[in-house]
């Protein structure tokens, strides 16, 4: 409730921007609309068909109404939408009478698995198991229709929370021929069918509209935040990919919320014309127990590779210091509190450090030539939780390096060990807080 508490206080304040705009461009004919080409490309997928919150909808006619309801509002706006299909949810002949409206409307269906299992909590054998199960299932709907599925969504965005998990499901996907379908507008629309269906089962006609607001607030200010870090990412109008639950709310809200899309500039594409934007084939590793928006991954990713890259940078400088024998420079990324640990002992403070390193090594004679070689860099992150409930990476606040020292003299046999350091990010300068060399 807390966390719903702040997002309804963020939306507020959007939802009074986006009012104040929308005034000057009512839905429908709003002026100054940009040609289509100039409009940004934006897919609409929608997840846990044949209908989301299945605990909520059991009722077959009740599944085939939320149903209709969605259809309705993408057929009046002329949306291909990507469904994407939990294999386990079609409950037989009347859900697949509703996969068929789905096709008949002229959307596509993909696979989103069997069991949508949670990948996190899953070994990747039997969660491929399952993305091959989910995947059958649907090609045997699908093929006597003269079609096949083309893209899978991982339940919970969750793709992998080891480097062997994601590469295990990538290969499968690349085995099953089918292409893993991204999110970049993350949000949490699903939070809003519960007290919808609340509202309405109690005949709660204001509540329902407060519920359907509320939905539609919060995933304004997602089109806005995602839009935007997509943009910074690009450098450019970002294409997106939005994600949305074929769920009871959805079907009350999407003719308002597909209507405010096309007054602020979008153009509703398909899942090819989206993908096939250079972006959808930039490559990452982005491995976490929580799933994100393809931005916020990417962003990470190249994060991360300056992060790679700025510390053995930092460590060839430290070896230069040496190796010209500038001992305050070679101590000046140390901490001011900073623990170097050896052998023969611990000795705290970077001046302490200095004095250790001077009375150790008096002269170049002494000092030798250094070289450092990295062996492995693991930067220090975490998921994180923003107050609209979506999870995002955590800024990198800090990493380790694990490396060889060699020290080499003309007069005599060379020297080496290794080293683990601990670092500290200030903005763009890092700190070693510990050092355990042997
Ligand atoms: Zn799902």
């Amino acid at each position: 409730m807390k966390r719903r508490a702040v997002m309804a206080a963020l939306v507020v304040a959007v939802g009074a921007l986006v009012a104040a705009g929308a005034r000057h461009a009512p839905a429908g004919q709003p002026t100054g609309t940009p040609p289509a080409e100039n409009r940004r490309p934006i897919l609409i997928s929608v997840d846990d068909l044949p209908v989301a919150g299945g605990g909520l909808h059991t009722d077959p006619e009740d599944r085939a109404q939320v149903t209709r309801g969605l259809l309705a509002a993408l057929a009046k706006h002329d949306i291909r939408a990507e469904g994407l299909v939990i294999q386990k949810s079609v409950a037989g002949p009347a859900d697949e009478a509703l996969l068929a409206l789905w096709l008949a409307g002229g959307d596509q269906l993909g696979n989103h698995s069997y069991a949508h299992l949670n990948y996190t909590a899953t070994p990747a054998a039997a969660y491929v198991a399952d993305i091959e199960k989910g995947l059958a299932g649907l090609d045997a709907f699908l093929a006597p229709r003269g079609r096949h599925a083309r893209f899978f969504r991982f339940p919970m965005l969750r793709e992998g929370d080891t480097l062997d998990k994601l590469l295990a499901a990538r290969a499968a996907l690349r085995a099953a021929g089918v292409r893993n379908l991204p999110v970049t507008i993350d949000n949490q629309d699903w939070s809003f069918e519960a007290p919808f269906v609340e509202a309405s089962r109690a005949g709660d006609a204001a509540r329902q509209r407060a519920v359907i607001d509320d939905y539609l607030a919060a995933l304004r200010f997602a089109v806005r935040h995602h839009e935007e870090s997509g943009d910074a990412l690009l450098g450019r109008t970002s294409p997106q990919i939005l994600l949305l639950h074929a769920n009871a709310v959805g079907a009350a809200a999407w003719d308002e919320l597909f209507g405010w899309l096309a007054a602020t500039g979008h153009r509703f594409a398909t899942a090819d014309e989206v993908l096939a934007d250079p972006v959808f084939s930039e490559p990452h590793q982005f491995v976490a127990r929580y799933g994100a928006s393809l931005w916020d991954r990417l962003e990470h990713a190249r994060e991360e590779s300056r992060v790679r890259a700025a510390l053995p940078r930092l460590l060839d400088g430290q070896s230069a210091a040496w190796n010209r024998g500038d001992l305050d420079v070679f101590c000046s990324v140390y901490a001011d509190d900073a623990l170097f640990l050896s052998p023969s002992g611990s000795v705290r403070g970077r001046q302490a450090i200095l004095d250790r390193y001077r009375t150790r090594y008096p002269d170049r004679a002494a000092m030798g030539t250094l070289r450092l070689e990295v062996e492995e860099i693991r930067p220090v992150w975490g998921m994180e939780v923003t107050p609209a409930g979506d999870a995002v990476p955590g800024r990198i606040h800090g990493a380790t390096v694990a490396a060889r020292w060699t020290l080499r003299y003309t007069d005599r046999p060379e020297a080496s060990g290794r080293t683990l350091l601990v670092f500290r990010r200030d903005g763009d300068t890092w700190l070693i807080l510990q050092d355990a060399s042997m």
